[in-house]
């Protein structure tokens, strides 16, 4: 039996999806080995969030506040994650493979010695132990490992994960914050840049449409972005795209940008390298457009137009604009 304490994601004063995604991941733990999840927020103010939080099933919701939580440092977190996990005899600890996830589960696996597996996309129980499935060198593998530690650290791919719908409502607790370790004082939060858009969350987008080096241009990239909003999409893009600064990189997807798996995924003018194809291949119907016929992302498409794009995606297009009339 084991107990799992799940760390919400909130942004921009929203419990994101992938919270939901990593409940299912707890109920499928819990399935395997029984015990029940309980969530912890941390934040500055979370009277906005505890309702979404209660309705997700969990034995209890435990909300950290203080001054300058909202903006994440592991330095600041894990110390807060550990006396929630030590005070509460949890055996796992479980986030989404967000980059706070990514940063600050690892400090907090130090803290706790305890042994982490990330970017887990499966979970299976075999000979008694829990096997956690994770991609490797890039997604050309993926490996499966136990942990063998008495408290399992883990972040999960919430892409692989379905989002648990909301439940009941648990009760909520208030804990007290332990004062900020003396680290804090040599680190300091300086910003956080973020590029504004009306479109949906790149990482939780039905539709994604990615543009690469093909497009030539950062103007060029308004084609990427009008078939994005005719299909209520996110833009997404490929390193080579960012590295040319023709869009900023927050729209990076691949093994060293986002994560997608949306139901409609389009690849237009790019080539489909090992590190792009690891962050969209999961994506449910995915639709390229490129010029040479021997892309390599002809190999995970569903659908393949040997075309320019320049050509293509105006006809497109239009073609979109006379069956949305
Ligand atoms: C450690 C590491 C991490 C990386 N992480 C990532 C990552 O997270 N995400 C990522 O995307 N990349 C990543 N990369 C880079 C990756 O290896 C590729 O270089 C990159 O994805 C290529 O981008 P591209 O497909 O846009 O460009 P290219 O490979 O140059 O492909 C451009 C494509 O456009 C097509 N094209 C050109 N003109 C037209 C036209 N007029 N009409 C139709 N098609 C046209 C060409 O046929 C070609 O296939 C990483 C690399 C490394 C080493």
């Amino acid at each position: 039996m084991g107990n799992v304490l799940i760390i919400a994601q909130i942004q921009d004063g929203e419990v994101k999806k992938a919270t939901n995604s990593t409940v299912t991941f707890a109920t499928e733990v819990a399935s395997h080995i029984g015990g029940t999840y309980s969530i912890l927020a941390l934040g500055d103010d979370l009277s906005g969030q505890s309702e979404a939080l209660a309705a997700l099933g969990a034995q209890k919701v435990f909300l950290a506040q203080a001054d300058g939580l909202d903006n994440a440092l592991a330095e600041r977190w894990a110390p807060i994650i550990e006396k929630v996990v030590v005070d509460g005899a949890f055996q796992m600890v479980v986030s989404p493979a967000s980059s706070t996830g990514k940063d600050v589960l690892p400090r907090l696996a130090a803290r706790l010695g305890a042994g982490m597996a990330s970017e887990v996309v499966q979970v299976a129980f075999n000979d008694g132990k829990l096997n956690y499935t994770r991609p490797m060198y890039a997604g050309n593998v993926n490996g499966t490992v136990v942990i063998d530690t008495p408290i399992e650290i883990l972040t999960i791919r919430p892409t692989e994960f379905e989002a648990f719908s909301p439940t009941g409502a648990s009760p909520v607790e208030k804990i007290d914050v332990p004062q900020a370790p003396e680290i804090l004082g040599k680190i300091e939060f300086l910003g956080f840049e973020k590029a504004e858009s009306t479109r949906p969350d790149l990482a939780e987008a039905g539709v994604v449409v990615s543009g690469g080096r093909g497009l030539k241009s950062g103007e060029n990239f308004k084609l990427i972005e009008d078939l994005a909003d005719l299909l209520g999409g996110a833009v997404g893009a490929t390193r080579a795209a960012v590295d040319a600064g023709y869009i900023h990189n927050d729209f990076q997807v691949g093994q060293t940008g986002k994560i997608v798996a949306p139901d409609l995924y389009f690849a237009v003018g790019l080539s489909g390298a090992l590190q792009h194809v690891a962050g969209m291949k999961s994506s449910k119907v995915i639709v390229a457009i490129n010029k040479d016929e021997e892309a390599p992302i002809f190999q995970v498409s569903d659908y393949g137009v040997v075309a320019d794009l320049f050509k293509a995606l105006p006809e497109l297009l239009e073609e979109i604009k006379k069956v949305a009339k």
